[in-house]
């Protein structure tokens, strides 16, 4: 595998806010989707379809669409910074089946959560079953500001 694991991960606002726009879309069901990025800058958000057959509660990025991004981010040279999805009503963390699921050690895991009245956002590694959060810095305008 090439690459260490990230400490921090730096979202620009704009995809921040198509993050949760989604997420409050797709309400109740879980959403998800892709951020590519080149040295480590966000550079294209993906939405993407969830298609687990029991979306409330897990999700499962679909594999064509997954396929086309990839494909997308090889000929770019960019890389997968990092698969967002949103839980409905349970709190910001890798659920078990989160951390059972994950495939991709080296990308951050973004989780919004609207189980609260102001949305939850934080972000993680997941190495077998070590969870690690990462701190999220967003971008506002080349002004960073640690989220809430
Ligand atoms: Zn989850």
């Amino acid at each position: 595998m090439l690459g260490r694991k990230p400490k921090e991960m730096r979202l620009p606002g704009g995809f921040l806010r198509e993050i949760l726009d989604h997420a409050h879309e797709g309400r109740p069901n879980e959403i998800c989707g892709l951020i590519a990025g080149q040295g480590g800058q966000a550079v294209k958000l993906y939405r993407t379809t969830n298609d687990d057959p029991n979306p409330r509660v897990r999700f499962n990025v679909e594999p064509m669409e997954l396929l086309d991004a990839l494909r997308e981010m090889e000929e770019k040279g960019w890389e997968l910074l990092s698969i967002y999805h949103s839980h409905p009503a349970s709190e910001a963390y890798p659920s078990a089946t989160d951390v059972g699921l994950c495939h991709y050690d080296n990308a951050v895991y973004i989780i919004v959560s609207l189980a609260y009245r102001a949305p939850q956002v934080r972000a993680f590694t997941i190495d077998g079953d070590l969870v690690t959060e990462v701190d999220l810095i967003i971008d506002e305008d080349g002004v960073p500001t640690r989220a809430a």
